[in-house]
C-alpha cells in the first residue's frame, strides 16, 4: 500500500456464499474511487491482492488523465466463476461495496456481467454498468474500441503522417470484446487486420463476420513485420523478450497493463523508436462511458468525449519527447498534474 500510495485496502469474506473478496483504493483526490470487480481463480491471496492494488492504481491515472472527477478503485474476488456466482454471492459481495459509503463505485470486469451488476443493485446504489433497460449504460467494450481505433489512428499520424489506416498491417492480439468491436472500425476502413487468440470459438466468430480478416498463430507474431501492434488480451505482453523480436513502428491496443514494467521498458520502446500509446489513456473509453452514467446516460455524449482520446494522444507525444521521456511517463505526468492542482482547490472555500 505505501509502495503505491493506496488509501485504504478492505478484505472482506463470508463462509456461506464463499465470497473472498478484496476492494483496494487507490486514490479518492478527484472523487470516490471507480473500477470494475474482477472474479478471477487466483492462486494466492497475494497474488488478488497485487492484482487489486495493480488496477486500482491504473484507475487512478486513466479517470485522471481523462478529465473525469472520479478516483481509482478496484475489487477483486477470489475463486472458480463457474462454482461461485449465485444471486446470494453478488448481494453479499453488494452489501460489502455498500458498506464503503460510496468511497468505492463498482462495475463490471473479467468474468462479471451486467446480470450481476444488476444483482449488486438491490443492495447498493454505488454500481454502475447496469443494463440499458435499467438506465445503465450496457456494455463498455464498443466505446472503449472506439477509443482504441481514435488513440490508434492519432498514433497512425504521429508514426506515418497520415491517421488513415487503409491498408495498413494491423496485428489485433484478443479477438473478445474489445478485439471485436476494434477489427469492426479498422476493417471498415480497409486495413490488413490480423488477429491471433486462444480460443478457437472467437476467431470462429471473427473470420464469420469479416472474411477478409487472417487468423495468425499466436505464437510467432513477433516474427512478423506489423505497421501496428494492438494487443487487446492480457496485460505484460510488452516486454524484454518481446520488444527485442518487435518488427513494428507502433503500439496501441486495448490491454490493460500493457508494460511488464513501465520504468524498464517504456525507455527501451523509445530507444527502439516504437511508438507507445499509454494503455490507460487509450482504453479509457469505458471508464468514460460509465462516468457518464452516474450523471444520467447519453450516448452521442459518450462518444464525443471518448472521441478526445485522439487529440490527448498527439498531446502526450508532444510531452513526451520534448521532455525527453517515455509516453507512458508523460501521461503519468499529466494525471498527476491534474490530481495536484484540483487538490489544491480543496484549501479555503
Ligand atoms: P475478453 O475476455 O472479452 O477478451 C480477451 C480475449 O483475449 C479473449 O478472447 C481471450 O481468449 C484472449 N486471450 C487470452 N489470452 C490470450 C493470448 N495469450 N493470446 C491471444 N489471445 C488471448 O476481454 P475484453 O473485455 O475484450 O478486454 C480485453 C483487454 O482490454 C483486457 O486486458 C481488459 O482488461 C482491457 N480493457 C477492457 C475494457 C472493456 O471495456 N471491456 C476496458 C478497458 C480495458
Amino acid at each position: 500500500m505505501q509502495q503505491m500510495g493506496h488509501e485504504q485496502v478492505v478484505f472482506c469474506q463470508d463462509p456461506n456464499t464463499g465470497l473472498n473478496a478484496i476492494i483496494a483504493v487507490h486514490n479518492t483526490t478527484l472523487g470516490p474511487s471507480l473500477g470494475g470487480t474482477r472474479l478471477w481463480n487466483y492462486n494466492s491471496h497475494e497474488e488478488a491482492l497485487i492484482d487489486a492494488l495493480r488496477l486500482s492504481r491504473g484507475m487512478t491515472y486513466k479517470s485522471a488523465i481523462s478529465g473525469l472527477n472520479l478516483g481509482g478503485g478496484k475489487a477483486v474476488l477470489i475463486g472458480d466463476a463457474g462454482k461461485l456466482k449465485s444471486e446470494a454471492f453478488w448481494r453479499r459481495y453488494g452489501k460489502f461495496v455498500n458498506s464503503l459509503n460510496g468511497k468505492y463505485i463498482t462495475a463490471e470486469d473479467v468474468n462479471t456481467s451486467k446480470g450481476d451488476m444488476e444483482y449488486i443493485g438491490m443492495e447498493t446504489k454505488f454500481v454502475t454498468g447496469k443494463p440499458e433497460y435499467m438506465g445503465g449504460s450496457g456494455d463498455p467494450s464498443p466505446v472503449t474500441a472506439y477509443g482504441v481505433y481514435m488513440g490508434m489512428k492519432a498514433a497512425a499520424k504521429k508514426a506515418f503522417g497520415s491517421d488513415v489506416l487503409t491498408g495498413k498491417r494491423i496485428l489485433v492480439q484478443g479477438a473478445g470484446n474489445v478485439g471485436q468491436y476494434l477489427m469492426a472500425h479498422l476493417v471498415e476502413e480497409g486495413a490488413k487486420v490480423s488477429t491471433c487468440d486462444i480460443n478457437e470459438a472467437k476467431l470462429k466468430q471473427v473470420v464469420a463476420k469479416h472474411p477478409t480478416i487472417d487468423v495468425v498463430d499466436g505464437n510467432t507474431i513477433f516474427d512478423k513485420e506489423w505497421d501496428i501492434y494492438a494487443p487487446c488480451a492480457l496485460g505484460a505482453t510488452v516486454n524484454t523478450e518481446s520488444i527485442n523480436k518487435m518488427k513494428c513502428p507502433v503500439i496501441a491496443g486495448g490491454a490493460n497493463n500493457q508494460l511488464a514494467d513501465e520504468n524498464v521498458h517504456g525507455p527501451m520502446l523509445v530507444e527502439k523508436g516504437i511508438i507507445y500509446v499509454p494503455d490507460f489513456l487509450i482504453n479509457a473509453g469505458g471508464i468514460i462511458n460509465i462516468s457518464i452514467e452516474i450523471d444520467g446516460y447519453n450516448k452521442d455524449r459518450a462518444y464525443n468525449t471518448v472521441a478526445k482520446i485522439y487529440d490527448r494522444t498527439l498531446t502526450i507525444f508532444d510531452m513526451a519527447e520534448k521532455a525527453g521521456i517515455h509516453t507512458q511517463l508523460a501521461a503519468m505526468q499529466m494525471a498527476e498534474k491534474r490530481m495536484n492542482e484540483i487538490a489544491k482547490l480543496r484549501v479555503g472555500i
